[in-house]
């Protein structure tokens, strides 16, 4: 007999980004972490942390994290639960609402760990194409009637955005829970927010990993009515958040100013870099997110995937068929997006 349950034995564990080895000097633009370092406030309150403090439990809800981002957002800190990075809410959400019989669906390509959590808890998961527009295929994903619908907006790995309304009609429509993923949304043009608010069956997620550049910190957070957040506190570690990251979480969240110079300055560079793709041949889908899709025309994207890595620029290739020729670049300083462009006029010389 096996040690593990058949979902386990079976499983295709979710694969990670790439990570260069400490002091490799590459261009790295393969996982969508943020271009900038995090808020200069975070710095001053890390070398303030008393050390001594750790000797404590955090606090289970990361109240100072959590009153923080309510008070940012302008919601009832009832309404957000933070989490160990969206990853961690991710895996609280498929274990309270999904199962054996409880049917998820989400549209695909997107975030592969959806598929990896539906694996892991032995549910059906329905994955709705979408098409080469990445338009909502709201009629499919109600048809599938599950327990959970998750979408990324904007997606992973095309960048692409629905809209709001589109979303607003899919929530009106499905009756399990929707999962709205924000975790690109400060790069794009605007949020699901509101849908929490009319309706008590609709999730967001966030994450501080891009837009505040914390992906090593590990925080995220969900917000929700408190309905519907009831059912992921049941299931999450006691002490999933530590107290290191409550911390420097409410700092960050609460320098919204220098969250939105560098948002502000990572959207600009995007709009460069699809620029300067598209003058080399790419074809390269609207991207709402600090990261773009392209499909490259003069050779495949596998070799030029391999043919850049070789040159210590680092972009993400994904080993499936619908995505087989394309590559997601994140978009990096202006100095990276110039180092890429430039190897890349030296490829195709
Ligand atoms: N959702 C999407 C769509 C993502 O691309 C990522 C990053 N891999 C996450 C969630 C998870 O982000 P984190 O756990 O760092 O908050």
């Amino acid at each position: 007999m096996s040690r593990f349950r058949q979902e386990i034995e079976i499983l295709e564990p979710y694969v990670p980004g790439e990570q260069p080895a400490a002091g490799d000097v590459v261009v790295k633009l393969n996982t969508n972490e943020n271009a900038f370092p995090p808020s200069p406030r975070v710095r001053q309150a890390l070398q303030a942390i008393d050390v001594n403090q750790l000797r404590r439990y955090p606090q289970p809800f990361a109240d100072e994290f959590r009153a923080a981002t309510a008070e940012v957002l302008g919601v009832d800190s009832s309404w957000i639960l933070p989490g160990n990075g969206s990853d961690d809410l991710l895996t609280q959400l498929f274990r309270a609402v999904t199962g054996p019989g409880r049917r998820v669906t989400y549209p695909i390509p997107t975030y592969v760990l959806y598929r990896t959590l539906a694996n892991i808890q032995g549910c059906a998961a329905t994955e709705v194409p979408y098409d080469d527009t990445y338009a909502l295929p709201t009629t499919q994903l109600t048809d599938a009637d599950a327990a959970l619908t998750i979408i990324a907006n904007p997606n992973s790995p095309s960048g692409t955005a629905v809209s709001i309304d589109d979303l607003r009609v899919l929530a009106g429509r499905v009756n399990g829970v929707l999962a709205v993923d924000e975790a690109y949304v400060e790069f794009a043009n605007e949020s699901a927010l509101d849908l929490v608010r009319e309706h008590d069956h609709v999730i967001v997620l966030r994450t501080l990993s891009k837009s505040h550049g914390l992906a090593g910190l590990r925080l995220g957070f969900a917000i929700a009515q408190p309905s519907l957040l009831k059912g992921l506190a049941k299931v999450k570690d006691s002490y999933n958040v530590d107290a290191i990251a409550a911390h420097l979480g409410a700092v960050a969240i609460r320098d919204i100013d220098y969250t939105r110079e560098v948002t502000e300055r990572i959207v600009a560079a995007r709009s460069n870099l699809i620029g300067a793709l598209e003058g080399l041949g790419f074809y390269v889908w609207p991207s709402q997110a600090n990261f773009i899709l392209v499909r490259p025309t003069h050779c495949s994207a596998k070799h030029l995937h391999k043919a850049l890595k070789s040159r210590n620029v680092f972009v993400r290739y994904f080993n499936e068929p619908r995505l087989a020729n394309t590559l997601r670049i994140t978009v990096g300083t202006d100095e990276e997006n110039h180092a890429l462009m430039e190897t890349l006029k030296e490829l195709h010389r």
